[in-house]
């Protein structure tokens, strides 16, 4: 797989449903997210109709194991 986005191995926002976008759920699984099992993955850039956004992208912690940075 090589259509991920050049910020990091995160799916590409596109694919990604607005709690996932908005760090309510887990980037990978859509996995609801607590402060206690939230694992921040740092602020991302992605361009948006020639605009450049700031996402901050959050996993759950069976994913952030599964997924080394
Ligand atoms: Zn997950």
């Amino acid at each position: 797989m090589t259509d991920l986005q050049s910020s990091g191995e995160l799916p590409p926002v596109a694919t990604l449903s607005r709690e996932q976008r908005r760090g309510v759920h887990c980037v990978w699984c859509s996995a609801a997210l607590s402060v206690r099992t939230a694992v921040n993955l740092g602020a991302r850039e992605i361009a948006v109709f020639g605009t450049t956004v700031q996402w901050f992208p959050r996993c759950c912690i069976s994913c952030r194991d599964s997924h080394p940075e």
